[in-house]
């Protein structure tokens, strides 16, 4: 769904808590400003961008769905995995995330050693410079590089020092998907697939729905009209919840990429919000009983 079909909900993006430009202040005043009607906001390993979100909310009369986005990895392939509205008190959640947000930077550390041997003079402070949150991601890393006169574009730094096979790339610690629908099914959560499309997950589809995959992202920034057809027709054929959402992170780090844009309608922002609280409901004190 692009925006002409009229987006009234973008639920996929990341802030300063993570790896976005801006604030979740200003990402809830640009939606406003859109005329949008709701925003997820789905930083990477992190929730400490949804008290200022739902704060901005409230201002300015927008529905905040609470997200997270997990990035995981089965057979060497990268899968991401969106969670909504998960309840932070149980199901070891945040023990989770605080875990993956040390990985993170125990890697980051790892990139300017490699980045050090290539005599590439940046240190961890030049790119702490860049991370306002606390989940600090290679974007960070390419801004210090841009700003060090290394490379002039963040496709660049990707490209040459720090993306997959260039010779600064240091894998991140990632769990599998099964692992992070559990965990974001285990506290209340709704799971969802991102982006489907960039490395065509549809056979491994039903396995994670037996682990307790929800949802499927359909509009997506890097979606064609194809991709969004066969995710669409998937979504109905296993009773799916079908979202959207752009990816934003800002002009500068994802070009061409506009909030809102990309997304789904406000009836769906509500229904992900009733799948959340029914999971709750269900998950009493037996456990989890998947769908
Ligand atoms: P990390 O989470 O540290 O592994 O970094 C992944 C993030 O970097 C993604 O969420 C995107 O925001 C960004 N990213 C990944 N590949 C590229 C690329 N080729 N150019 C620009 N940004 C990218
Ligand atoms: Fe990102
Ligand atoms: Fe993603
Ligand atoms: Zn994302």
């Amino acid at each position: 769904m692009n925006r002409k079909q009229g987006v009234e909900a973008d639920l996929h993006c990341h802030t300063t808590a993570s790896d976005g430009l801006w604030s979740p202040r200003e990402l809830v005043r640009q939606a406003a400003s859109l005329g949008l009607k709701g925003v997820g906001i789905t930083d990477h390993d992190t929730v400490s961008g949804w008290e200022e979100a739902e704060k901005a909310g409230q201002e300015y009369g927008l529905e905040i769905l609470k997200g997270i986005e997990l990035n995981t990895e089965a057979d060497g392939i990268e899968v991401h995995i969106l969670g909504y509205e998960p309840e932070l008190k149980t199901g070891g959640l945040l023990e989770k995330l605080n875990y993956l947000r040390g990985a993170r930077y125990r890697r980051m550390l790892k990139i300017i050693e490699r980045l050090n041997t290539l005599n590439i003079r940046i240190t961890p402070e030049d790119v702490e410079k860049y991370v306002s949150g606390e989940s600090i991601g290679r974007p960070h890393v390419a801004q210090a590089l841009i700003e060090a006169g290394y490379v002039r574009s963040l496709k660049d730094a990707f490209a040459c020092y720090i993306g997959f096979g260039a010779p600064a790339y240091v894998p991140r610690y990632k769990i599998t998907p099964q692992e992070a629908i559990a965990t974001i099914r285990q506290a209340g959560g709704v799971a969802v697939l991102a982006h489907p499309g960039i490395r065509r997950l549809e056979d491994s589809l039903q396995e994670w729905i037996s682990y307790g995959l929800q949802g499927l992202e359909i509009s997506h920034s890097e979606h064609s009209a194809e991709d969004e057809a066969r995710y669409r027709e998937l979504a109905e054929k296993y009773g799916l919840v079908a979202t959207g959402g752009s990816d934003f992170h800002g002009e500068k780090l994802k070009p061409g990429v506009k909030l809102g844009e990309w997304g789904t309608s406000l009836e769906t922002l509500y229904r992900i919000r009733d799948l959340a609280r029914h999971t709750r409901i269900k998950s009493g004190l037996k456990g989890i009983e998947y769908k």
